[in-house]
């Protein structure tokens, strides 16, 4: 019978790989915690309805690819394409989020159904810091600033670009989308199927066209900075002030709009060239509108998703990763000969009581020697403690050896009563 196989775009994540995640996730975990940020835990499944008001009917997302499903009640569901909607559903649902200020962090898988290719992927994964309660720019500062501490701690700053647009308030965006409508309709001969429908349901999104001669009927189409108001101005200078105070470096990028409905003022994203065409590792904005959208009070809220494959990428090519997170174990406990059967197990218990930053594994299964060392030496160990004995369950008589497994075969012979306090000699 065939194998099954993994859903096309959706990655096992394999012993070797799931240490750098580890060590991306307590990095994350780190810098959201000395931020003040806590935790939010939403579901992977919405009523589709969220989305579709959140992100917006007329965008690639809900349009093409998320996975929808009636379930066996006969309600539309949809696995998240993203964290926002989620986060503010609960938080509102809740009452997290009324006359209050919120600093909120998420983790976990997202599903969208692209084409997969290198770091696109159908199920993904996004760390996503939301803040809620705070006008800013101050607190689109701090998301920045925190997300620029992450870059820093993980040692990628220097292959990161800060790109910045000021997408304007909804209402001027409003302005902007009727005007455009107008221009379209001036050129609708030259309009593809798609952009024929977009121009009035969201014209936005016609600039976005992957077609040459719709970009070529754009030419002369009117431009959002144009009908951005003085307060957004305003906002967007202040931004960019303090980010220059705080020495983070920013690029300007007028195309940058984002493919989400339900951002306004300032918009970003951090992108790299180290990764081919997916070069977009960290996107955000300001969402002023969104709970009110969903039925909230009108809140405040500023955020932004990071994707964990895209830094994964980064972190493996560029050989960041640091030695210490790619080894769990650190010493392998071997049993040689008729060691009594729990000796192993004892030995490894005392030394995880004495060593608790250690990772210790007991061998199991019995086996020769050179067996047993071989294991060693795959399981990346450094050390490795010997017992052997001739006889019978007697622990008087077993011998025990501490021995490096590095390039040097150092060893030592020690007594089963001092081996927790010599093996310190070799740590
Ligand atoms: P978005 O809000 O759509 O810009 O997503 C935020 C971040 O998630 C992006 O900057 C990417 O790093 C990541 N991301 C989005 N879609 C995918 C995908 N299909 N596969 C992998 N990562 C993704």
């Amino acid at each position: 019978m065939a194998k099954l196989q993994a859903i096309r775009g959706m990655n096992d994540i394999l012993p070797g790989q799931s240490l750098t995640w580890q060590y991306l996730e307590s990095c994350f975990h780190r810098v959201v915690q000395r931020y003040g940020y806590q935790e939010i835990r939403f579901p992977v499944l919405e009523q589709t309805q969220l989305f579709k008001r959140s992100i917006g009917e007329v965008t690639d997302i809900v349009e093409k690819e998320m996975y929808s499903f009636d379930d066996r009640n006969g309600d539309n569901l949809s696995m998240r394409p993203e964290g926002t909607a989620g986060c503010v559903r609960a938080a509102d649902q809740h009452g997290l989020l009324y006359n209050q200020q919120q600093r909120l962090w998420y983790a976990g898988p997202m599903f969208r159904h692209e084409r997969p290719q290198k770091g696109r992927y159908r199920q993904f994964h996004q760390f996503g810091v939301e803040a809620f309660g705070m006008a800013g720019p101050d607190i689109d500062v701090e998301l920045l600033q925190l997300a620029a501490q992450l870059w820093q701690e993980l040692d990628i700053a220097e292959f990161l670009t800060l790109e910045i647009n000021n997408i304007g308030s909804a209402a001027d965006r409003k302005a902007y989308g009727a005007e455009l409508t107008a221009f379209l309709e001036s050129r609708k001969e030259n309009l593809d199927e798609d952009a024929s429908k977009r121009m009035y349901s969201n014209p936005m999104r016609v600039l976005d066209s992957k077609n040459p001669q719709v970009q070529e009927a754009l030419e002369g189409a009117p431009e959002l900075a144009a009908f951005v108001s003085q307060e957004s101005i305003e906002h967007y200078a202040m931004l960019r002030a303090m980010l220059t105070e705080l020495g983070i470096a920013f690029r300007e990028n007028a195309r940058l709009v984002r493919g989400l409905d339900y951002y306004n003022n300032c918009v970003y994203e951090w992108t790299t060239d180290t990764l081919g065409a997916q070069g977009a590792v960290c996107g955000g904005g300001r969402y002023d509108g969104l709970v009110a959208q969903l039925g909230g009070k009108p809140t405040l809220a500023a955020g932004f998703a990071i994707g964990v494959e895209r830094l994964v990428l980064m972190l493996d090519s560029l050989e960041k990763v640091p030695a210490e997170a790619l080894h769990p174990v650190d010493i392998y406990v071997l049993s040689v000969g008729k060691v009594a059967p729990s000796l192993g197990l004892q030995v490894a218990a005392e030394l995880r009581q004495k060593y608790p930053q250690l990772g210790i594994v007991s061998h199991c299964g019995g086996g020769k020697y050179n067996s047993q060392i071989k294991k060693a030496f795959n399981s990346g160990a450094s050390l490795a403690v010997v017992l052997e004995a001739g006889q019978d369950g007697d622990n008087a008589a077993v011998d025990v050896k501490i021995r490096r497994l590095g390039d040097s075969d150092e060893s030592r012979d020690v007594a089963l009563t001092d081996l927790t306090t010599q093996i310190a000699e070799f740590l």
